[in-house]
């Protein structure tokens, strides 16, 4: 077997691979963010929670978020940053204002926005 024949292969054995790692949980692939749109992404969910009056969810509704993305694919683990919007979990996941960038998986648990939870009853 020639040099390039053994390379074709084993190419094609890593696009099964990743083919069968997207396909076990009917994931498509996502292109990371570039380092330009992950700023902007961040800053501009930053702005919208500081024009909300800084509203944070509640420990529990933080834990579970924290919880998702721990167990999410497009998690980035080394930077705790998401692999969709390229945010850093740890601070987005507390503000009340921060949506979860996957729509085809309800993985946050959805907020009212009546009434900030960070508020006594
Ligand atoms: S924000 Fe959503 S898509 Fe991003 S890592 Fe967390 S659960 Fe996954």
């Amino acid at each position: 077997m020639t040099e390039k024949r053994k390379k074709e292969i084993e190419l094609h054995k890593e696009d099964d691979a990743i083919d069968a790692f997207l396909n076990k949980d009917n994931l498509k692939y996502v292109k990371p963010p570039s380092m330009l749109q992950m700023i902007k992404t961040f800053s501009k969910d930053l702005v919208t929670y500081v024009a909300e009056g800084a509203p944070n969810v509640s420990a529990e509704d933080y834990a579970q978020r924290l919880d998702a993305c721990k167990a999410c694919p497009y998690l980035k683990p080394t930077h705790m940053r998401c692999g969709m919007c390229g945010c850093l979990i740890e601070h987005k996941a507390k503000w009340k204002t921060a949506s979860c960038p996957d729509k085809d998986v309800e993985r946050w648990k959805p907020q009212n926005m009546t009434k900030p939870s960070n508020e006594k009853e």
